[in-house]
């Protein structure tokens, strides 16, 4: 198949990014979760603790050395020592009080993951203390995976050597671009030279898993640039490579900077061009031995290394969840965190849960979500949803399925679905369609 960029330039099609998220990280969207729902997480806590669900936790580090243009989180980047270790004790008081409820009392957990925000912002001293704590209330004796997000220029040797151990198994590397100029221009605090050496030493301690991030089409990027990234990223030989494409949402800088000066559309590649620059990186991974593993992923050695994370997740595990802004899942019902450091520790110092929205799944919700999530990894097998959901995807998703095949962008055969390149290279774009009518807001079919 021609790419875009092997067209001439009269036949390019041109999908400008405009402003949006797109993404699809949870369903139904966070929009459809409410205040008034949060009792519902008060009653789930009351109920005894369920037998073979899975439990992960979740602890949100909302601190950042800068803050990137495209960043579209909640993040701090002023805080002190005493400001920081307060947050963290209002963390540790939160979780305190979750996990002495019944529905979470005496559970171990089976994957723990430290996001924000930069967990690696966190001093050794302060990480050693919140993990501490944090095993007490939880332990982790028994966890498959224990996830860390790192800013390559935050780590050090005694950094790293404090990650490895306090029991870190699978360490994500933010590494986004190799060249200065862009890590530059859309506000990483990190540059190329930092990432190498916390790499090359990470490795010497032998983490389970070294994943890095790389993101297409940030701001001035180009193809000669991109293709330099991918050479890099495979020299580096991680144990796997997490690809975004870059997306503007509305609370970011570079959003407010458009806003200011009148753009509609965002000054990083269209999608045409993103999506076939991840498919290039793909192309070259796999000619190095790694396997596309999902729309985002590929991996060195799928037989060894998982996101458990990731997996659990969308299989439906309980997630115990703390911190600012954080997200989290107990007994089927979504909740999220007051977004704000303030109002999040007036809650906690008030004795009370900083819930600020919540949302009860229905049955078929969860077979929607859980669904489309899947879809991400490329392949979806019916009778898994039968089994778990009395739920024929078939039936269920009929006239999407043929408008994927259609199009090009899926095959179906007697046991499942199979997305095409072009159709896993688009794949959130396409999940908006999955949704339930009520949850649709940028559906392509209806
Ligand atoms: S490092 Fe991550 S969380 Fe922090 S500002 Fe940048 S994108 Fe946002």
């Amino acid at each position: 198949m021609q790419t875009n960029l092997e067209k001439p330039a009269a036949e390019k099609k041109v999908e400008q990014t405009e402003a949006g998220n797109y993404f699809v990280s949870n369903y139904p969207p966070f929009s459809f979760w409410k205040p008034d729902q949060v009792h519902v997480v008060e009653e789930v806590l009351q109920r005894p603790a369920p037998v073979n669900v899975p439990l992960g936790v979740y602890f949100h580090i909302p601190f950042c050395r800068k803050r990137c243009h495209f960043c579209y989180f909640k993040v701090y980047t002023d805080k002190n020592a005493g400001e920081i270790k307060a947050y963290i004790d209002a963390g540790m008081r939160e979780m305190e009080r979750l996990a002495s409820q019944p529905y979470l009392k005496g559970r171990k957990a089976q994957f723990v993951y430290f996001g924000g925000g930069t967990p690696s912002y966190l001093s050794v001293p302060q990480l050693k203390d919140l993990t501490d704590r944090m095993k007490v209330l939880v332990p982790w004796d028994e966890a498959e995976e224990v996830a860390f997000e790192a800013e390559p220029g935050t780590l050090n040797e005694t950094k790293l050597t404090g990650i490895r151990e306090v029991g870190v198994t699978r360490l994500s590397l933010g590494v986004e671009n190799f060249d200065d100029h862009i890590l530059e221009t859309n506000g990483r605090a990190h540059r190329s030279g930092e990432i190498g050496k916390a790499y090359n030493f990470a490795r010497s301690l032998g983490f389970e898993h070294i994943n890095i991030d790389l993101i297409a089409g940030m701001m001035n990027e180009t193809e000669a640039n991109w293709k330099v990234c991918v050479a890099k990223a495979i020299e580096m030989q991680p144990d796997a490579v997490t690809i975004y494409q870059m997306e503007v949402p509305y609370n970011t800088t570079m959003y407010q900077q458009m806003k200011a000066e009148g753009k509609v559309t965002a000054p990083v590649a269209d999608w045409q061009t993103k999506r076939d620059w991840v498919s290039y990186a793909f192309d070259e991974f796999q000619k190095a031995g790694y396997t596309v593993t999902s729309a985002y992923t590929v991996v060195k050695d799928p037989k060894r290394i998982k996101f458990v994370y990731r997996d659990s997740l969308w299989d439906g595990a309980d997630l115990l969840s703390c911190g600012v802004a954080s997200f989290g899942h107990l007994g089927g019902v979504h909740y999220q965190n007051q977004a704000d450091v303030g109002p999040y520790m007036q809650a906690v110092d008030a004795g009370k849960l900083p819930i600020f929205r919540a949302y009860q799944t229905t049955h078929e919700d969860r077979f929607v979500r859980e669904f489309i999530l899947k879809l991400k990894l490329g392949r979806s097998e019916w009778a898994h949803y039968i089994e778990k959901f009395s739920e024929d995807p078939r039936k269920h998703f009929g006239p999407q399925l043929d408008s994927l095949v259609k199009e090009g962008f899926a095959t179906l055969d007697a046991d499942g679905v199979t997305l095409t390149r072009d159709g896993l290279l688009q794949v959130d774009r396409l999940l908006h369609d999955f949704f339930l009518p009520q949850h649709r807001q940028y559906a392509r079919y209806t």
